[in-house]
């Protein structure tokens, strides 16, 4: 008989231990199983199987406790490497969560081990075929939703009877995918030779003892081309490489540069369906491929030798996962460069402070690149808003700005303009009660959509019908404040009535594909100014653009968040880089009511340095992040009286410790949660990891506490 040692799932408890299971036969480590667990069948991962000539009463009886037996075994083959699985030990520790989220964080969907698991050889598709078809209204509407190409089990989730009544009548037809990829070997001609100050950078990330780089680049310098180069040289030496870029600018402009030089690459993004994740993770694992272009979960693919990994844009806040494990990128890949002897190359415009001190401390080999290439920094003016609504009572669009615009406009230029917030207007108030209309889900404010005539709730996507009376005092006098991107739409068409006006934020890239087809516009010239949040201010190098307009640029600012500052002056710097990326001259115009604060001024000079040094100041004299590491804990619950028990319960834990303790404060609700958070500082990471951990898991052992998040180094306060 064989001792089987498993981790099963379960979202309810946050057990972080293998149970025993036995079986007849020897189960190979790493495979998954199919077991029985609180009288319910589930998956599990073996982790260690032994044999023993003991029989099971002998057994349970050592044991103490009764065992069951392994009902069948899943996969031939492990799902996971030895490196990964004590990858997921490591980050189950750093993050302080459980094993089976950090196993489920890195391995593709088809591969986790949810009740809900499906082989994926039997993953099939659908697609429409075309001819006559008569349809009732219902059928209409699903057949609406159904795309080519899309799981057919995803296509059942929306109707089972009508997906087989469409398939009956011919209206839809069910294929396997065929995993068909093309597969040729690297190198083309499209490399570009590098600048002495590029060749410099390339040289010395190749020479260097050090395990971290950084590159500090000004935008328009020209890093991506020596990523590249780096590429080519690891893909020589029979190394694999991983580029990971943010979230979002894995756009089609970046994919064009990447192709463009190498043939066979990986892309491995969000936007991929699960069967596509699959089949990408394995031709890392079968070596097909070396090298990978991806997101923030990329880090997580079984490499086998991987010399390079490059984070773009290493301050950017996609990567860090958001819920649980609440992991950092760039600790995953110090770790696999560890293992694999690899090195890492850090990059960005404005390095996050952290990596930046510990550039100059000489923990890492500091690079910089100072010029653009073949052209001069973007002249950048700001406008005061204060004194633009006294004299022109426009705030939307200043009276500079739209003259800017104008010229652009005439000169067949593009623009772009960036306002960091969606919607229509953010703000409802009732003029007589002062009363706002919230959601009733959530303590936000909701926000007005035109087009539609609805109101949204941006925690939660709630959405609501407008009413004509304050719910509060009945009055009719409902005022609307402030304005978000679709408002400024409105504003610029009625300002530029011929121009091609285009919007980009979550509302208008809903839709899978959309952000792309926007960007080909653009690019190809059929917008000529593009409105948009956050998203438009990442990576795209659009020639033709030769006028930035930031909207409410300090708008950041207010929020209390320790980190909101250097969160504003990262976005202002990669907006207007966007300008004047080719020969002509680009302008940046930055509207903004707290001219004065010194991110706003950083960025008129384009000095980080200037930056970096008064924030740093101000780090130090609050000790906030990197003089010292911080753990936030939320807790959430439905029930009000349970959270402030739980949090008291937890608070006065902590308080035992020597660490800097923060009261329990509550939060606004999401989706009817209460939520409440405690924070804690110290400049001893590992000592407060040890204690948490134990100070948690006795927490979970606790009955009737609230559910709990762990958030280690947190990037913003909640
Ligand atoms: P960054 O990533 O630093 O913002 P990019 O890599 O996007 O900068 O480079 C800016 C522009 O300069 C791109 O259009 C790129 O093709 C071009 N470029 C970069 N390096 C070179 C080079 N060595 N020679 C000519 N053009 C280059
Ligand atoms: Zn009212
Ligand atoms: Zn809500």
């Amino acid at each position: 008989m064989y001792l089987i040692e498993a981790y099963v799932t379960n979202a309810s408890l946050n057990i972080n231990r293998a149970f025993t299971y036995y079986s007849d036969y020897e189960i190979a480590k790493y495979v998954r199983i199919r077991v029985i667990f609180h009288n319910a069948p589930n998956l599990a991962i073996v982790s260690s199987c032994r044999y023993t000539d003991k029989d099971l009463n002998e057994i349970c009886e050592e044991l103490g406790f009764e065992i069951e037996k392994v009902i069948e075994v899943v996969d031939e083959e492990p799902v996971i490497s030895q490196e990964l699985f004590e990858l997921a030990f490591w980050l189950s520790r750093t993050t302080i969560s459980p094993l089976i989220s950090c196993l489920n964080s890195m391995l593709p969907k088809t591969l986790k081990t949810s009740k809900a698991y499906v082989d994926p050889k039997t993953i099939r598709k659908i697609r429409k075929i075309n001819g006559e078809h008569t349809f009732t209204k219902r059928q209409k509407e699903v057949y609406d939703q159904l795309y080519d190409g899309m799981d057919a089990s995803q296509a059942r989730k929306i109707s089972v009877s009508i997906i087989k009544k469409l398939l009956d009548m011919n209206a839809i037809e069910e294929y396997r995918e065929e995993a068909a990829f093309e597969n040729s070997l690297i190198e083309s001609s499209a490399f570009k030779q590098l600048t002495e100050e590029q060749k410099n950078a390339y040289d010395s990330i190749i020479n260097t003892d050090k395990m971290v780089s950084l590159l500090f680049g000004v935008t328009g310098s020209g890093k991506t081309e020596v990523y590249l180069h780096l590429a080519r040289h690891y893909l020589q030496q029979n190394k694999e490489v991983l580029i990971l870029v943010p979230e979002i600018s894995l756009t089609p402009q970046m994919i064009q540069r990447v192709k463009e030089r190498f043939s066979d690459v990986v892309f491995y993004h969000s936007e991929l369906s699960d069967q596509e994740r699959y089949e990408q993770y394995k031709r890392i694992r079968d070596r097909e491929v070396k090298i990978v272009v991806g997101t923030r979960s990329s880090i997580f693919l079984p490499f086998h030798d991987l010399g390079l990994i490059i984070i773009d844009e290493e301050h950017d806040s996609s990567y860090k996962q958001d819920n649980v494990p609440c992991y950092h990128v760039k600790n995953v890949a110090f770790k696999r460069a560890i293992t694999h002897r690899g090195k890492v190359l850090l990059a960005s415009a404005t390095p996050s402070l952290e990596s930046y001190t510990r550039a100059l401390k000489g923990d890492y080999q500091l690079l910089e690149l100072q010029n653009r290439i073949n052209l001069s920094f973007p002249e950048i003016s700001v406008v005061d808003l204060d004194e633009q609504v006294r004299k022109h009572r426009s705030y939307i669009i200043s009276k500079v700005l739209h003259d800017e615009l104008e010229s652009c406009l005439n000169d067949h230029k593009q623009a772009i303009i960036l306002l960091n917030r969606r919607g229509y207007s953010p703000i409802i108030r009732c003029s007589d009660c002062n009363g706002v209309l919230m959601c009733t889900d959530c303590d936000t404010p909701l926000n007005y959509h035109k087009k539609e005539n609805i109101l949204k709730c941006h925690q939660c996507g709630k959405i609501y019908q407008v009413p004509d009376r304050c719910p509060h005092c009945g009055s009719r006098e409902l005022l609307y404040y402030g304005f978000g991107t679709m408002k400024v739409e409105e504003e610029l068409h009625r300002l530029f009535p011929e121009a091609k006006i285009e919007r980009m934020d979550r509302d208008s890239v809903g839709r899978k594909g959309a952000h792309e087809k926007i960007l080909k516009r653009f690019e190809d010239h059929q917008i000529d100014i593009l409105i948009g949040t956050q998203m438009i201010a990442k990576g795209l190098d659009y020639p033709d653009v030769t006028l930035v307009g930031i909207l409410n640029a300090d708008a950041g600012l207010m929020h209390q968040d320790y980190n909101s500052a250097k969160v504003t002056f990262d976005l202002l710097m990669q907006a207007s880089g966007r300008s004047g990326r080719a020969q002509d001259e680009g302008k940046v115009i930055i509207q903004a009511f707290n001219t004065n604060h010194y991110a706003i001024k950083a960025v008129l000079a384009q000095d980080y340095n200037y930056f970096y040094n008064i924030e740093m100041n101000y780090r130090s004299k609050t000790s906030y992040p990197p003089y010292s590491h911080m753990i936030q804990i939320i807790l959430s619950d439905l029930n009000d009286e349970r959270i402030i028990r739980s949090a008291k319960y937890l608070y006065e834990q902590f308080e035992q410790t020597d660490f800097r303790v923060y009261k329990p404060y509550e939060l606004g609700k999401i989706k009817k949660m209460y939520r409440n958070r405690i924070l804690i500082m110290d400049k001893d990471l590992l000592k407060m990891l040890a204690e948490t951990q134990k100070i948690i898991d006795e927490y979970i052992g606790r009955r009737n506490m609230s559910h709990v998040k762990i958030d280690v180094d947190p990037l913003y306060i909640e």
